[in-house]
């Protein structure tokens, strides 16, 4: 199994990080994609994929949340320190649009710029891009066909009428623990066709317990073992069958440099 999606520079995971990564392997992991969604987290993840190189890997991006936060010229910044790095990095992201966050309308539309001009920067570095979504279906999906994008990684894709457009255009999408309790997270891992499915944990945030129980918990990559299991319960089909598909997607969408099973 892969996480493809989770934060792993989260301060939840300071002082034992060491010990989730063991866990991780233990349980059946074959890597990690952690996700920097903030400059100031930059340097953090870059020293976590150093150490657990060819395991954890990075995705790196501007989660559209923090819009009011930075500047034009802290953006740019951002960017050539990407380039720079762009050999560790797998992807850019997060990215994309997020209304429940960011309601003024103005700045709705500062985020629909900045969706634009990441993913041309992806384009232009030979990346893909993993993208959130919330309470932005319509406009995030235009935007990504507007923008011609191809390589696209939907995390935690929850646009459940937009099944169909995801599968022409090709998308992937990626399953997370919130499949336990939400009915069109149900929906899209019933309508994806495996080939196009991969696994996520979003942790620290998500844990099982806090989606069945409301109690929060911190969470972890190995998350997505339940991921896996309930994917294969839902499409009828088995455990093994599950994680094998979805490693294979990971490891050839994010051309991770590690063998096949
Ligand atoms: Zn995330």
């Amino acid at each position: 199994m892969i996480d493809v999606h989770c934060h792993l520079e989260q301060k939840d995971y300071e002082k034992d990080l060491d010990e989730v990564i063991k866990r991780a392997k233990e349980n059946g992991l074959i890597a990690i994609i952690t996700s920097c969604a903030h400059p100031k987290d930059f340097e953090r993840t870059m020293e976590i994929v150093e150490r657990y190189k060819n395991y954890v890997f990075a995705s790196v991006g501007i989660h559209p949340e923090y819009i009011k936060e930075l500047k034009e010229n802290e953006i740019d910044n951002f960017l050539d320190l990407i380039k720079e790095n762009k050999d560790k990095i797998v992807s850019i992201g997060e990215i994309g649009l997020d209304y429940y966050w960011i309601k003024e309308k103005e700045w709705q539309e500062k985020q629909k710029e900045l969706f634009r001009k990441m993913i041309n920067f992806a384009k232009e570095i030979k990346k893909p891009i993993t993208v959130h979504i919330r309470n932005a279906c319509e406009d995030c999906l235009k935007i990504l066909e507007e923008e011609n994008a191809k390589k696209v990684h939907l995390h935690m894709f929850m646009c459940h009428k937009f099944v169909d457009k995801v599968k022409e255009n090709g998308w992937y999408v990626s399953i997370n623990p919130v499949i336990l309790r939400n009915k069109n997270h149900k929906k899209i891992a019933k309508k994806m066709p495996l080939e196009r499915i991969m696994l996520e944990t979003d942790a620290p945030w998500n844990s099982p317990k806090r989606i069945l129980e409301g109690i929060y918990e911190r969470n972890e990559p190995i998350a997505v073992k339940v991921v896996a299991e309930k994917i294969a319960e839902i499409k009828k089909i088995s455990f093994e069958e599950v994680e094998r598909q979805t490693d294979l997607n990971a490891i050839e969408f994010f051309k991770l440099p590690i063998s096949k099973l």
